[in-house]
């Protein structure tokens, strides 16, 4: 199939039947969304990347942010077709110079993200990016530790959201908040 000749409403249709469902995993009663198929063929791991990107060309994006781990993978690539630097976040022990640091609840207990201190300035336009939106959790304490370090605009990007979990429900109305794929649960 030569992927250039589809519409947008056709790739996005491709993408969604690339992504992989596994129930049960890692515990029983979860329904896993697997993005790697999405990232195994120069077909759709182009046809991903153009799609996510068509949002946010003429933004101004100066820094993409990507969440450890799974926002490692579309986090730099889409930094480098915007022009912009790439900033990790990770878990607690792992970036090496000062950082700040922000606490969130997970189902079980509550867990840390951090960010290196001088890795963000009043001037940047920041793209966060993670693989997927659930209840989140994860991406609330990634907002609101890039708002802390006084950046001038943060946009939001997932590949896919989890609509029944209504994890955007959780962020200020205000808030620009895009995903590409949308599952129900
Ligand atoms: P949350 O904080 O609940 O929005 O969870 C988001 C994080 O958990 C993301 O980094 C996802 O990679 C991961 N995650 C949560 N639920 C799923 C799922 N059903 N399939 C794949 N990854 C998931």
């Amino acid at each position: 199939m030569n992927m250039k000749e589809l519409t947008s409403e056709e790739k996005l249709a491709e993408l969604r039947k690339t992504v992989r469902n596994i129930p049960d995993f890692p515990i029983p009663g979860i329904q896993f969304k697997d993005v790697t198929p999405l990232f195994n063929t120069k077909e759709s791991l182009s046809m991903l990347t153009d799609t996510l990107l068509d949002e946010y060309k003429d933004l101004g994006i100066t820094k993409v942010v990507g969440i450890e781990s799974r926002g490692f993978i579309m986090g730099p690539i889409m930094a480098l077709e915007l022009g912009a630097g790439f900033v990790p976040i990770r878990k607690p022990g792992k970036l090496p110079a000062e950082v700040y640091e922000e606490e969130y609840e997970k189902e079980y207990g509550v867990d840390k993200i951090q960010i290196h201190k001088d890795s963000l300035g009043e001037n940047d336009v920041v793209l966060i990016h993670d693989d997927l939106l659930a209840t989140g959790g994860t991406m609330l304490a990634a907002y609101k530790l890039v708002k802390k370090m006084g950046v001038k605009k943060i946009y939001i990007n997932f590949i896919i959201e989890l609509e029944e979990l209504r994890g955007r429900e959780v962020f200020p109305a205000d808030v620009d908040i895009k995903s590409l794929i949308t599952f129900s649960i």
